[in-house]
């Protein structure tokens, strides 16, 4: 028999970035449901504050491309809380370009938000992590921290960066009983590609992606609540894809044998 109590978060303090909507807000309450006391940050402040408020737990506005709003998040955080078990860098963003047409800005901004900011709020909560009986950070990725998106470069960077961090700090944290693992998303039915989906047509990526279809923002939360949890409790630098087997489909046709 499972024990289960070892999926449950109860008791666990986490922060979510990006947590206003989307895949972080999606985990936020995934996280809350389990259990969990969470931190919810987010550039985007009606957003953060009325998921935050729906949930009754706090909210830092905050642009994780400044520096001294990564430093504000670490100290209000650190203020109030003894320790932090799990971390979710999951704020991201893209700057669709083809070589030729990129701004050094698009490439900035994108590197900023999407490793960076994982990079230092690591660095500035490695007190409030060591603190915690067994702490867990979670880096959303995405499939292209493996294979590339077309036009895409300062995304496919930033994410395989992201990943290699995540390889990194499992040599480094293990033996300080910090865990940390990516969640490597497919498509998920969000503002990030919504234009995408649309323009590509949903018709396609249901024929792209062996489960059938798009996911949803709510699939992400049983991946993010396991590798969180002390069910995971051996789990470290690995990237649980949660793609619907899109990786897996590089040969696209089906003999009929
Ligand atoms: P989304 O655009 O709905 O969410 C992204 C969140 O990041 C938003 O809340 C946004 O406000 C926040 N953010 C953006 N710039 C920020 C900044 N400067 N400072 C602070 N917060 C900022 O899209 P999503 O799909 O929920 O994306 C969440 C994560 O999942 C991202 O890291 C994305 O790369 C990753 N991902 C998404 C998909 C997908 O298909 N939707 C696939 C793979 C990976």
């Amino acid at each position: 028999m499972p024990d289960n109590d070892r999926f449950s978060l109860e008791g666990k303090i986490a922060l979510v970035t990006g947590a206003g909507r989307g895949i972080g807000k999606a985990i936020a309450e995934g996280f809350v449901g389990a259990g969990a006391k969470v931190w919810l940050t987010d550039i985007l402040k009606e957003e953060g504050e009325s998921t935050a408020a729906t949930l009754g737990m706090p909210f830092v506005q905050a642009d994780l491309s400044q520096l001294g709003d990564i430093d504000r998040i670490i100290e209000l955080v650190s203020a109030e809380e003894k320790r932090l078990d799990v971390l979710v860098n999951n704020a991201g963003l893209d700057r669709l370009a083809s070589i030729g047409k990129f701004a050094p800005e698009d490439l900035d901004i994108v590197w900023y938000v999407n490793c960076r900011a994982p990079v230092l709020l690591v660095q500035g909560f490695l007190p409030l992590l060591r603190a915690s009986q067994g702490a867990s950070i979670i880096n959303i990725t995405s499939v292209h921290e493996a294979i590339p998106h077309p036009q895409n470069l300062s995304y496919n960077m930033s994410k395989a960066a992201l990943a290699m961090f995540t390889k990194s700090m499992a040599q480094e944290l293990s033996p300080e009983g910090i865990r940390i693992n990516n969640i490597g998303p497919g498509a998920v039915e969000t503002n990030i590609n919504r234009e995408i989906l649309a323009d590509i047509g949903h018709e396609n990526f249901n024929k792209w992606i062996p489960i059938g279809r798009v996911a949803q923002t709510s699939e992400m939360v049983g991946p993010a609540i396991f590798l969180a949890s002390d069910a995971a409790s051996y789990v470290t630098g690995a990237t649980l894809f949660a793609d619907g087997g899109y990786l897996q489909n590089l040969v696209r046709y089906r003999l009929d044998v």
